[in-house]
């Protein structure tokens, strides 16, 4: 696919996530992986309402070169990008599910949504990690979200919201649908002891579409 494509695509499934309510605002952003850099969304846009043509491209090396400037959540993004190579593109959302997760002080910090679907486990894989809240900006935030997406497709920031990563735009926002519908589950069943898939059912869907 060649840039203006992948400018396309961008923003359209930004604007068709907007539109069923997965952000709101200026919440979220959405990057992808380019040969020759990567293309993010702007600071203070809304995913609704995204220019293809005023998208921020950044280098190879993440400074800004073209367009507006980047979201200031750009950093989660190079977390991702630097800690998988398998990473063509991340979406952050404050999706309303994920996000009242990741606000449960009681649930397992290193993988809080058990696995209720075949579906999530084919999008997101064996587990989700909480990475510690961290005051938007902070600095620590990027070494600690690197270091959790090295064994992770996807992440869950408490108290914030998901950064899920797929490795082209497609994967990316879909995994970060479903995981948004699998929060929505597990906190429908959540303390009527669910029936979750065992341990060799994930591994059987891993094994075949891992
Ligand atoms: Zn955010």
């Amino acid at each position: 696919m060649n840039e203006w494509d992948t400018r396309i695509l961008l923003s359209d499934l930004a604007a068709s996530l907007f539109a069923r309510g997965f952000s709101v605002g200026s919440a979220g952003n959405i990057s992808a992986r380019l040969p020759d850099g990567y293309l993010m969304t702007p600071t203070n846009s809304s995913l609704g309402r995204l220019d293809p043509a005023r998208l921020s491209k950044l280098g190879m090396d993440f400074r800004h070169i073209d367009g507006d400037k980047p979201s200031k959540e750009v950093f989660m993004h190079r977390a991702f990008y630097q800690a998988r190579d398998d990473a063509g593109a991340v979406v952050h959302l404050h999706s309303t599910h994920a996000t009242a997760v990741s606000c449960l002080p009681d649930v397992d910090a290193s993988n809080p949504i058990p696995p209720l679907t075949p579906y999530f486990v084919m999008r997101i894989g064996r587990r989700m990690p909480v990475v510690r809240y961290y005051r938007p900006g902070d600095a620590a935030m990027e070494p600690a979200i690197n270091a959790a997406a090295r064994d992770a497709r996807a992440v869950l920031l408490a108290n914030h919201g998901p950064v899920v990563s797929g490795k082209t735009l497609i994967d990316a926002v879909y995994a970060a649908e479903e995981l948004e519908e699998a929060a929505k589950l597990f906190l429908l069943v959540r303390g009527q002891s669910p029936r979750c898939l065992n341990a060799s059912q994930v591994d059987d869907l891993l094994t075949m579409f891992g």
